[in-house]
């Protein structure tokens, strides 16, 4: 076995380290590049990609996977590794070649079309396209060749994870959800966010982000702070960048961007360096890294304990902004719960019926039910029965998200997921470090890092995301934890 294991390895780094100098690339474009390079970027990307597709499907590394397949005995960390390089290569291998260029460009055009689109406020002309991308996404799916087309979408994000099992767990939730939030609604006390609309200086917002950073583990001798006009997170062990935007009437968006760009990077910092380039070495899946980064972002940055502690500095970071508010008013202010139109503003109650939203509509737009065409009036129905609203435009509506015309239909439900795994797993941390509450109200963040180190990130893509929820909190995945902590929190800060 040893030559085999051995070649296969050394492949195997191969492609990690392309895998890495793509991200790079793309880190790149969306920081620091020059507009004029956008052109050149793109065929270093194809070059690129084309290299990586051609070593994935690579005929001796599938012998490889297939020979050490065969094999008993392999041991975990082995037996994952064939595992993933089975997965990645079976997409690549499956999928056309042509199929996946036509898609790409298709995509970018799509794109295009998309941001002129949603500025002139006119899905017609967005929806060729879209027609387009949805047809070539279920040929694609066909390739794969799952029970249903969308479990082949879902597959490539949140592996194991099945449209069957998300149309349970989400319509349960959705439900709870619209339930709560009536609510909430009618609760006899309403916080508002006038405190976060002061004038917060941008520099000051970024010493202090760099502080929470910090402070929560985030190692920036192995990272950066950057900004771009959509936050993420780039990267992976020691090189994990993130990014972040200012804006100076409104301090939650950078504030609580840098807690959830930081809790996406604590993960990538916490892998298993001894893992570092082997396939199973990286995260998880989509789900769990989004759980990671709404722990840090809601159930650590918008509780009470952690603010116990780093209110008194936070008014030290902006002297007099912030005279006059108690720490009780602005641990309301961060938890106002109202109906939204857009996803990225929406709080912890309704984000994730914007999520399902989406997610039953593209359920139904992939299984052929819906007409793209049907799409505006469909998703406004819904809006007003999940959220009692309607959006007047489509801009605010339908085309507010790039996700569709970038091609990423299977994407969407892996933020619901990250919340409700993040609950699910600070059940367990209570659980594990009852004193939990006094020790963030104390300042003391390493506890949630080193659990969340050594209960998650450590594992890397041992299990899949379903056995990781069922091994770290003993439970399937479900919308219970969720709800329990949504609604005492929420009940007690509007009062029912
Ligand atoms: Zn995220």
């Amino acid at each position: 076995m040893g030559d085999t294991k051995k070649e296969f390895y050394e492949r195997c780094l191969e492609i990690h380290d392309l895998q890495e100098a793509q991200q790079l690339l793309d880190w790149d474009q969306q920081v620091v590049m020059p507009r004029k390079g956008a052109e050149q970027r793109g065929n270093q990307q194809a070059a690129l990609a084309g290299v990586l597709h051609a070593k994935i499907a690579d005929p001796a590394l599938g012998e490889l996977i297939t020979s050490l397949a065969a094999k008993k005995d392999l041991g975990p960390d082995l037996a994952a590794d064939v595992r993933e390089a089975k997965r990645a290569r079976d997409r690549a291998v499956k999928i056309p070649a042509a199929l996946v260029s036509e898609k790409a460009k298709a995509c970018s055009l799509a794109q295009v079309a998309w941001e002129e689109a949603k500025g002139k406020n006119d899905f017609r002309s967005f929806k060729p396209h879209l027609v387009k991308i949805i047809d070539l996404t279920r040929r694609t799916a066909e390739a794969i060749g799952t029970e249903t087309l969308y479990d082949a979408l879902l597959d490539e994000f949140e592996p194991g994870m099945t449209e069957a099992a998300l149309k349970t767990v989400f319509s349960d939730l959705r439900d709870r959800l619209v339930a709560l939030f009536e609510k909430i609604q009618g609760g006899r006390d309403k916080p508002n966010q006038d405190a976060l609309k002061r004038t917060y200086s941008a520099p000051g917002q970024e010493a202090f982000g760099r502080r929470i950073a910090a402070d929560m583990g985030y190692d920036f001798d192995a990272g950066r702070l950057d900004r771009s006009a959509h936050p993420f997170t780039s990267g992976t062990f020691w090189d994990v960048r993130i990014t972040t935007r200012y804006d100076e009437h409104f301090l939650s968006a950078s504030l609580f961007g840098v807690f959830h760009e930081t809790g996406h990077a604590l993960y990538e910092q916490g892998l298993d360096p001894k893992r570092y380039r082997d396939p199973a070495g990286g995260s998880c899946s989509l789900g769990i890294h989004e759980s990671q980064s709404r722990f840090w972002e809601n159930l650590i940055g918008r509780s009470r304990p952690f603010w116990w502690h780093y209110f008194p500095h936070l008014k030290q970071a902006f002297p007099g902004i912030l005279d006059g508010i108690a720490l009780e008013d602005f641990y309301r202010a961060i938890n106002v719960c109202q109906p939204s139109l857009i996803r990225v503003e929406a709080d912890e109650v309704t984000y994730n019926l914007h999520i399902i939203l989406r997610f039953e509509l593209e359920s139904a737009l992939i299984s052929g039910k819906l007409d793209a065409g049907e799409l505006p009036g469909a998703w406004n129905e819904k809006m007003l029965s999940f959220l009692g609203i309607e959006p007047p435009s489509d801009q605010t509506g339908v085309l507010q998200d790039i996700h569709w015309s970038a091609g990423l239909i299977g994407y969407f439900p892996t933020y619901a997921l990250g919340n409700l795994y993040a609950a699910q797993f600070m059940q367990t941390l209570r659980k594990d470090v009852p004193d939990l509450d006094k020790r963030l109200s104390e300042g003391k963040l390493s506890v949630v890092k080193d659990w969340l180190n050594q209960k998650i990130h450590r594992h890397g893509r041992l299990y899949l995301p379903g056995e990781l929820c069922q091994t770290v909190t003993g439970k399937a995945l479900a919308a219970d934890a969720s709800m329990t902590y949504l609604t005492e929190k929420f009940g007690e800060v509007y009062g029912f």
